[in-house]
C-alpha cells in the first residue's frame, strides 16, 4: 500500500489532476488484453521525464512498485500492477517531436500511438514498417518495451529494427540517453538493444528515435485458398525459395476459416481448408512481376483459387476474413489461450501436423493463424474454463506445444513478450545460466526491485 504522505508526493509531483486514487476510474488501468486484473494503489500521468524521475526516486526510497502503461493491449501481462503500488500511464507523453525528412527519422515521446506516427510519416511520403494488429490503440513506447512484430515483419523486420537511439528513466531516477540519432554508432554497450524488449522492467522510455524509409510507391494483395493446411504451408516454403519476400505473407487455417465464414456470412468454399493472403509492394513494375511469380507457386502448390485486389477496396475485402478471425474463434468455445510461437518457416507444415495431433489427444480445438512468412503463428487454444478438465488439459498442451516448438529451434514467444503469462515457461528455453545473468542486469538497473516487479522471471 502507498501511504498518504507518499501519495501527496507523487501529486506535487505530476500535479493533483494528474494522480488519481479512486476504484472507478482507475479499473481500466487494472487490466490489459490477457483480461486479467490487478488494482493499482494510485495511477499517475507524469508529463515530463523529470518527473517520472522524481517519482522513480521516491518509489526506491520508499519501496513502492511502478509499472509503466502504454495503451494496456499487452497479451502477456506486462502492464498489469501485480504487486499493487503506482500504475505510471504514458498518456500525456504523446507527441511526435521531429519528422526529419532529409535524415530519414523521427523522434517521438512514449505515448504516441503507433497508427498516427504511420500516418503522420506517410503524409510526407516516408515509411515506419512495423505494424502490430493493434496499431490502432498501442503505444509506441509499448511497441518498443515489447519489441512488437506485426504483419509486415517478414519484409521490413520488427519494431529493434527501426530504434537508433532513446531517453529512458532508469529506476534509481537517472535520465540516461542511450543509442544515436545517426545511421551508425558502436560507442560502447548497445543499451538501446537491451532495453527493446525488457517489458518495462528496466527503465521507462521517455523519448524515442526511431529510423524511417521511403514510403513504398504500390502494393497488391491477394488471397488464395488452398485444400488444406499442409500444401499452404509448403507454398509459403516455395514462394521464399522463389527469392520473393513478400510485404505480408498471413496464414488461416480450417478452424478459423469456418468461424469467419458463419460469422460473417463471407462466401468461401467449404472444400477450402486452408488460407494465404499476401501483400507485396515496392516498385510498381516489380509488384507486378512478384504477383505473377506468386500466383504461379500458388497454382503449383495446389490453390483451389487465387484472387488480386485491383484496388484499395478490394484488398480491404481481401483482409476482412483475416481481421475477424480472431473474435470469431469464441464460437467454438468461451475462452481462449492465445500462443505466438515461431518455427523456422521452413517447417511450418510439420508443426501443422503437431497441432491436429495435440488437439485430437486433448479433445480440444486449436485454431492457427498468423504470421506464416516470418513462422510467428498464433496457436489459439479453445477452452471451456468451468470445464475443470479442459481447463487442465489446454495447460498441458502448452507445455507439450512448447516443447515440439524449442525442439524444432524455435521460440516460444514471438511477439508478446513473457510478462506474467509466459514466465513459468521460460526456463524452458532460456538456460539457468542466462536466466541468472538477466536477472543480475535487473539488479543492476533495479537494485531496490521497484520497476514492473514479479515479470519475466517466475
Ligand atoms: C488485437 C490485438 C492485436 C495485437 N497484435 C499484435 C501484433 O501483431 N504484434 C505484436 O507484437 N503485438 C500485438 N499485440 C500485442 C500488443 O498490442 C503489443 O505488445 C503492443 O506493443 C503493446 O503496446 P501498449 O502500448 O498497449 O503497451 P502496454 O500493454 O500498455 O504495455 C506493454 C509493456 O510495455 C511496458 N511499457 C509500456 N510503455 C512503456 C514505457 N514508456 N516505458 C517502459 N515500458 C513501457 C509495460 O510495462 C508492459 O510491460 C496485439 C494486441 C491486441 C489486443
Amino acid at each position: 500500500m502507498i501511504s498518504q504522505t507518499v501519495l501527496k508526493k507523487i501529486s506535487n509531483s505530476v500535479g493533483h489532476e494528474h494522480l488519481i486514487t479512486d476504484k472507478g476510474s482507475m479499473a481500466e488501468y487494472a487490466s490489459d488484453a490477457t483480461k486479467l486484473e490487478f488494482m493499482p494503489d494510485a495511477v499517475a500521468f507524469p508529463g515530463t521525464p523529470r518527473e517520472i524521475s522524481r517519482i522513480l526516486r521516491l518509489a526506491s526510497k520508499e519501496g513502492f512498485p511502478v509499472t509503466p502503461r502504454g495503451a494496456g493491449s499487452g497479451m502477456s501481462g506486462g502492464a498489469l500492477p501485480v504487486k499493487g503500488g503506482l500504475v505510471m500511464a504514458m498518456n500525456r507523453l504523446d507527441r511526435i517531436l521531429v519528422i526529419d525528412e532529409e535524415n530519414f527519422i523521427t523522434k517521438v515521446e512514449p505515448g504516441v500511438i503507433t497508427a498516427h506516427l504511420q500516418e503522420a510519416v506517410e503524409r510526407v511520403g516516408l515509411f515506419y514498417p512495423p505494424d502490430p494488429a493493434s496499431l490502432n490503440v498501442s503505444t509506441i513506447g509499448g511497441n518498443v518495451a515489447e519489441c512488437a512484430g506485426g504483419l509486415r515483419a517478414v519484409k521490413y523486420g520488427v519494431t529493434r529494427d527501426y530504434v537508433l537511439g532513446m531517453t529512458v528513466v532508469i529506476p534509481t531516477g537517472e535520465i540516461i540517453n542511450t543509442g544515436v540519432e545517426t545511421m551508425k554508432g558502436v560507442a560502447g554497450y548497445d543499451l538501446t538493444r537491451l532495453l527493446i524488449g525488457s517489458e518495462g522492467t528496466l527503465a521507462v522510455i521517455t523519448g524515442i528515435t526511431l529510423r524511417l524509409i521511403p514510403r513504398p510507391a504500390a502494393r497488391k494483395t491477394m488471397a488464395a485458398l488452398f485444400p488444406d493446411i499442409l500444401s499452404a504451408a509448403k507454398t509459403v516454403s516455395g514462394i521464399i525459395k522463389n527469392k520473393i519476400v513478400p510485404t505480408i505473407l498471413e496464414l488461416i487455417d480450417r478452424l478459423c476459416l469456418d468461424c469467419v465464414r458463419e460469422e460473417m456470412g463471407l462466401s468461401i468454399p467449404r472444400d477450402a481448408g486452408a488460407m494465404l493472403l499476401i501483400e507485396v509492394d515496392g516498385d510498381e513494375l516489380l509488384v507486378e512481376k512478384e504477383a505473377r511469380s506468386i500466383r504461379e507457386v500458388c497454382a503449383r502448390g495446389g490453390a483451389l483459387t487465387f484472387e488480386a485486389a485491383s484496388g484499395v477496396e478490394e484488398a480491404d475485402r481481401l483482409w476482412e476474413a483475416r481481421r475477424n478471425v480472431s473474435p470469431s474463434l469464441y464460437k467454438l468455445r468461451p475462452h481462449k489461450i492465445n500462443e505466438d510461437v515461431v518455427v523456422p518457416r521452413s517447417r511450418l507444415a510439420e508443426l501443422a501436423a503437431h497441432l491436429d495431433e495435440l488437439g485430437e489427444k486433448y479433445g480440444l480445438p486449436i485454431a492457427a493463424f498468423g504470421h506464416a512468412g516470418d513462422g510467428n503463428i498464433h496457436v489459439n487454444i479453445m477452452f471451456d474454463k468451468e470445464n475443470p478438465r479442459e481447463e487442465e488439459n489446454a495447460k498441458t498442451l502448452i507445455r507439450g506445444l512448447f516443447g515440439k516448438v524449442l525442439q524444432m529451434g524455435g521460440t516460444i514467444t514471438g511477439e508478446h513478450g513473457v510478462g506474467i503469462t509466459k514466465a513459468p515457461y521460460l526456463g524452458l528455453e532460456i538456460p539457468q545460466a542466462g536466466l541468472q545473468l538477466m536477472s543480475r542486469i535487473k539488479t543492476a538497473f533495479d537494485p531496490k526491485g521497484i520497476l514492473n516487479p514479479g515479470k519475466i522471471f517466475s
